[in-house]
């Protein structure tokens, strides 16, 4: 199965579906990746804040694939912000990930509270882009307000913005600018994973009535349908697991379509529930934490 692509506001290809790794552990990584390859994703979504990239990059290795086969995104975490800290935060994942160029490299938060070093780290992206060291580059965690102040001062508009998306936080309005400025919605949490492991959220996507029943009705799970719903409405999808069941189950959703009352059904389901920190609380006080070198 060959998933289908999104072209990139660059005009690089990458696959519609990929797979996180947020929370799986170091030492189980490798195995959790190998095995995404193995059922036959091709895109890898870390952070250099997980913890985890030598074992994504060990997977990468030990897979015989050719490296243009795989889409590796990684994220550079808030301590690293400023112009030459980024591009020294770029060898170290790189290094982690035994990889020359890196397909997707993003700004991991907005970080409000220190503005200028994050337009420094940005313009670093930028730099690792004119010199091919990157082949797109982008932010996280940006919303609307972050990215009007943001967008005027920089040169390249960021290819993905990787917000949190899942039925009952869907983002709209800041769906709508990202695309208004030809930034890609990538969803994190497509699944709600936010919803089950965060505890005070009320109920579960996976639980929730709708979601079930337009998933009997396709014979699929909750999961599948939540992650067809999302790359059916042109986002990039990154769902994580580290059981080899789900990792395959989370893979297979392209024999299958859902209708337009159903994804409007699931549109419907929008709580305006943030699982995920406000991105405006996040401060290099409260989130600070270093960064190993390779
Ligand atoms: P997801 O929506 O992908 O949900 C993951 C959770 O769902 C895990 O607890 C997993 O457990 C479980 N799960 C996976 N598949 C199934 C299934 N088929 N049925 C039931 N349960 C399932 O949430 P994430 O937060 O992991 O988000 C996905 C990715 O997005 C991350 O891994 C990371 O790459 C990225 N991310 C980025 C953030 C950012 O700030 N930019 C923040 C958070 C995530 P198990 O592993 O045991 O199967």
């Amino acid at each position: 199965m060959t998933v289908p692509a999104i072209i990139l506001n660059n005009g690089v290809a990458m696959p519609a579906l990929g797979f996180g790794v947020f929370q799986t552990p170091p030492a189980e990584t490798r195995t959790a990746v190998a095995e995404a390859l193995r059922v036959g994703y091709r895109h890898i979504d870390t952070a250099a804040a997980y913890g985890n990239e030598r074992g994504v990059g060990e997977a990468l290795a030990a897979s015989g694939l050719a490296r243009s086969d795989v889409f590796i995104e990684t994220k550079i975490w808030i301590n690293d912000y400023g112009y030459d800290e980024t591009l020294h935060s770029f060898d170290k994942s790189a290094g982690k990930l035994g990889v020359e160029q890196i397909d997707l490299l993003i700004l991991h938060q907005a970080l409000p509270s220190a503005f200028e070093r994050t337009l420094a780290a940005y313009r670093a992206l930028e730099t690792l882009l004119a010199d091919g060291r990157v082949r797109a580059i982008g932010v996280s965690n940006f919303m609307p307000h972050h990215l009007e102040k943001f967008l005027p001062e920089i040169d390249i508009v960021p290819a993905v913005n990787q917000i949190e998306v899942h039925p009952y936080f869907q983002q709209r309005e800041l769906q709508t600018l990202n695309e208004k400025h030809g930034i890609l919605t990538q969803a994190w949490a497509p699944i709600g994973g936010i919803t089950f492991y965060r505890p005070g959220f009320s109920r579960s996507t996976l639980e929730d009535p709708v979601i079930l029943d337009i998933a009997r009705i396709h014979g699929k799970s909750a999961a599948q349908v939540m992650i067809r719903w999302g790359v059916q409405e042109g986002r990039s999808v990154i769902p994580k697991s580290v059981r080899p069941e789900r990792i395959a189950e989370n893979f297979n959703v392209f024999d299958f379509e859902l209708s337009a009352d159903q994804l409007a059904a699931i549109d419907a389901l929008d709580a305006d529930q943030r699982g995920g920190p406000d991105p405006d609380l996040i401060t290099l006080e409260n989130f600070s934490r270093d960064i190993p070198e390779a």
